[in-house]
C-alpha cells in the first residue's frame, strides 16, 4: 500500500496569473525572477530613473538576457493565465460541454443566413463570398483579454452585437427597403456574456509570453524608479489559435451595463441576466 502511495504522481499546484490582481503578481516577482531582477539592476535603475516602457525595453541595461530569461521564469512559475472572452451566444451549454471553439466561419455564415432570412438570398451569399478569405485566415482564432472590466468598458460590442465577423457581414449588406440598420438586428439574438477562462501556459505563443513579460517589466520598473508613465491601463490580450477545452472554463456572467463603442460610449442595458447555465 505504502509503495502505491509513493508512486502516486505529485500534483502540481496551479498558479494562475490574473492581470487584475496587480499587487499580488508584483509581489510574486521575487519568487521567480530574483536571479534576473538582481539587487545590482535595481540599484542601477533607481539611480538612473529611466522611462520604463513596455513596447521598448531598451531602458534595461541587458535586455537581450533579461527579457527572455524573465519570460522563461514567468511561464515556468505560472501554470495558467486568466483571460476573458466577450460573446453573445444563443445558449451556453455548448461552452460547458465542448469548450471554446475558435472562430468557425461556416457556423457564423449559417447563423447569418438565419438572422437575415428576409434579405434576398443572392445578396446574402454575395457578402459571404466577399469575406471568405478573412474567414479562412481567422479560422480557429480566439481573442481573450486579461481584465473583464476592460472587456465590458472598452470592447462591449462583442457582448452587444456578437462576433466581429458577423458584424462585418451585416455591415456590408445594403440598406433594407424600410431603412433598417442591419447590424442593429444582431442585438436581438443571444445573451451578452463574459466567459472567464484559465488559459494553460502551453496555449500561449512565445511572442505572447514575451509581450506579457514586457508589460510586467514596465510595471515593475515604473514602481521601482517612482517614475509613473501616464499610460492607459490596457490588459494583455491573449490570442489563442486552438480550441480551449471546457475544463479551463472557470465561470461566466452576464453584465447588466455595457459601454457601447458603436453608440458614442453610451451605456447599453442588458436585460438578459440569466441563461441555461446560470446557477
Ligand atoms: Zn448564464
Amino acid at each position: 500500500m505504502a509503495k502505491n502511495n509513493q508512486l502516486r504522481p505529485i500534483r502540481q499546484t496551479n498558479r494562475i496569473f490574473d492581470w487584475r490582481q496587480r499587487r499580488s503578481w508584483l509581489a510574486s516577482i521575487r519568487y521567480y525572477a530574483g536571479h534576473v531582477l538582481t539587487p545590482e539592476l535595481r540599484t542601477y535603475l533607481i539611480q538612473k530613473r529611466p522611462e520604463c516602457w513596455s513596447d521598448d525595453v531598451s531602458w534595461l541595461p541587458d535586455a537581450k538576457y533579461i527579457l527572455p530569461e524573465l519570460t522563461r521564469s514567468l511561464t515556468s512559475y505560472y501554470t495558467h493565465f486568466k483571460g476573458f472572452h466577450g460573446c453573445r451566444p444563443l445558449n451556453l451549454r455548448s461552452y460547458y460541454e465542448n469548450g471554446l471553439i475558435g472562430q468557425n466561419s461556416e457556423f457564423l455564415c449559417n447563423m447569418f443566413r438565419e438572422i437575415f432570412y428576409d434579405v434576398p438570398q443572392e445578396e446574402v451569399e454575395n457578402v459571404i463570398s466577399q469575406f471568405a478569405d478573412r474567414g479562412s485566415a481567422e479560422r480557429g482564432v480566439m481573442w481573450l483579454v486579461g481584465s473583464d472590466r476592460f472587456l465590458v468598458e472598452e470592447c462591449g460590442h462583442y457582448l452587444i452585437q456578437g462576433s466581429e465577423y458577423l458584424m462585418s457581414l451585416a455591415a456590408n449588406l445594403s440598406h433594407s427597403p424600410n431603412s433598417e440598420d442591419y447590424s442593429r438586428r444582431l442585438r436581438k439574438y443571444g445573451i451578452p456574456t463574459v466567459l472567464e477562462v484559465d488559459i494553460p501556459v502551453s496555449m500561449l505563443s512565445l511572442s505572447q509570453r514575451t509581450e506579457l513579460a514586457k508589460m510586467i517589466l514596465s510595471e515593475w520598473g515604473q514602481l521601482l524608479t517612482r517614475r509613473l508613465l501616464s499610460l492607459r491601463d490596457d490588459p494583455p490580450c491573449y490570442v489563442i489559435r486552438q480550441n480551449i477545452p471546457s475544463e479551463y472554463l472557470r465561470n461566466h456572467y452576464h453584465p447588466n451595463r455595457i459601454t457601447d463603442p458603436h453608440k458614442g460610449r453610451s451605456i447599453y442595458i442588458n436585460r438578459h441576466m440569466t441563461c441555461d447555465m446560470c446557477y
